[in-house]
């Protein structure tokens, strides 16, 4: 099939990569010419294991392309797979310009029958928002040419998601058109092969299924790290009643980690804009809403630890941190914890020397005005030079096995404040270290 990907950002690069995978002819759009260039030139612009690889055998077989020509792009593919960004708008609600203006597009240079299909994580009713824009660019032209609007949400996680996408647990259909639904049905059958993954709905029931999905994995995440808070009242170990629950079926293991709070490109975006559209229609959610407000507070449980450690005045004092974006295998930081913790402690005084496997890039672009107090380092254990303590705010796999004694040596104060857990309160090696979790008991 020869399919558009408008949008080449985390998930219209996963999509148009497996898609040409198995197969397809797939041109990728984007309005960033530099990102195009760069994939253009055999590069990538953003990390996600896996990626680069597929990218580069689709590229050399010839059916994976790259264009900023919008006109070429919607002249292209039978379908039109948007996945331009949703950011929030001022007051929490998703922002629909660049779908809208990706839609208006496809009205604007279509000459024959597509299936536009929207990708992008939008509120209810959006489909038949892009279905109005499209037919409007059309009667402009006076133009009748026949197209199909299908929500197509996409549940892919960064740091696996060519996985999910080719091995996904469901896939989300909205359209009530027997065509569309055909051809949709023929897109997704490679990655379905054991048994029919397709969950064939109306559009609007698609496009809340997204946000009932994220904000159901973000409720776990914060019950949890409201109990975890708790737990540390209690002196028991969150850790324990993490596992106690979590080997019952009816709970199951998924999204129950404590931590210093959830960021991404996601789920606080998707979270606040459920709840506008729940306000919108007169709703409350109380659930979510203290969802998010114990996610805003749990951000700070580290710099709440590191004050109470130290006294709320930290200058003079250095902390390497240990994990920049949002979640392990990827460079976002987008709303990550990192910045929450980076902010407050500058704030406060400290430097920090940060480091993370993936996202220095994209730190140094954040904080590109804190060069001063904010370093980073090449290699987890220099940042520990001449550092105070050191605080773990992303879970990747390097740090869940140190050199303790190398710590122990390099640090200036044995101290560790581990927003993840990752470390076995029990461990010989943390011996002689001050250490800090969440949700449980602290060590010395
Ligand atoms: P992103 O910011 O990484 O990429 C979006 C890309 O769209 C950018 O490169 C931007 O330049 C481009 N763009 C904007 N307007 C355009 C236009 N009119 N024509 C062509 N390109 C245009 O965003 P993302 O993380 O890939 O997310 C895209 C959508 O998918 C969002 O709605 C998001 O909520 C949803 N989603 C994201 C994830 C994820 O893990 N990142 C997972 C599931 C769903």
């Amino acid at each position: 099939m020869k399919v558009t990907v408008i949008g080449s950002g985390y998930v219209g690069l996963v999509t148009g990569a497996c898609l040409a995978d198995v197969g397809n002819d797939v041109l990728c759009l984007d309005i960033d010419p530099a990102k195009i260039a760069l994939l253009e030139a055999g590069g990538i612009c953003i990390y996600e294991p896996g990626l680069d690889e597929i990218i580069k055998k689709n590229v050399a077989a010839g059916r994976l392309n790259f264009t900023t020509d919008v006109k070429r792009a919607v002249e292209f593919g039978t379908l039109q797979l948007i996945a331009v960004g949703t950011p929030p708008d001022e007051d929490g609600s998703a922002d629909l310009q660049y779908v809208l203006g990706a839609a208006r597009n496809i009205g604007k240079y279509m000459t024959d029958y597509k299936v536009v299909v929207d990708k992008s994580t939008v509120p209810v009713g959006t489909a038949t928002k892009v279905e109005a824009v499209i037919r409007a660019e059309l009667d402009r032209r006076s133009a009748d040419i026949e197209f199909s609007v299908v929500s197509n949400p996409e549940f892919l996680k960064e740091g696996v998601a060519i996985e999910d996408f080719m091995r996904p647990d469901r896939i989300v259909i909205g359209s009530d058109d027997p065509n569309a639904i055909h051809i949709m049905r023929t897109l997704y059958a490679p990655f379905q092969r054991k048994h029919d993954r397709l969950l064939i709905m109306d559009s609007r029931s698609a496009e809340l299924t997204k946000y009932a999905a994220n904000a159901m994995l973000a409720t776990r995440i914060s019950f949890m790290n409201e109990l975890a808070l708790l737990s540390e009242k209690l002196g028991t170990d969150i850790e324990l009643v993490r596992q106690g629950i979590g080997s019952d079926m009816r709970i199951g293991w998924h999204f129950l980690y404590p931590g210093c709070g959830y960021g991404g490109s996601c789920f606080p975006k998707d979270i606040q804009a459920l709840l506008r559209t729940a306000a919108a229609v007169g709703g409350e959610l109380k659930v979510l809403t203290a969802v998010e407000q114990a996610n805003e507070r749990q951000k700070s449980v580290l710099v709440d630890k590191v004050v109470a450690r130290f006294g709320p005045d930290l200058t003079g004092l250095t902390f390497a941190l240990w994990g920049l974006a949002f979640k392990p295998d990827t460079d976002d930081m987008r709303e990550a914890p990192s910045r929450v913790i980076i902010a407050a402690l500058l704030r406060l005084g400290a430097k920090v020397v940060a480091y993370d496997p993936a996202a220095i890039d994209e730190a140094r672009r954040v904080f590109s005005h804190h060069d001063g107090q904010l370093s980073y380092a090449a290699h987890p254990m220099v940042a520990l030079d001449d550092s105070d303590a050191l605080i773990i705010a992303t879970e990747w796999k390097e740090f869940r096995s140190p050199d303790f004694d190398a710590i122990k040596a390099r640090l200036r104060n044995p101290v560790i404040f581990d927003g993840r857990n990752i470390f076995d309160l029990h461990d010989d090696g943390l011996k002689g270290i001050e250490y800090f979790g969440i949700g449980r008991a602290s060590r010395a």
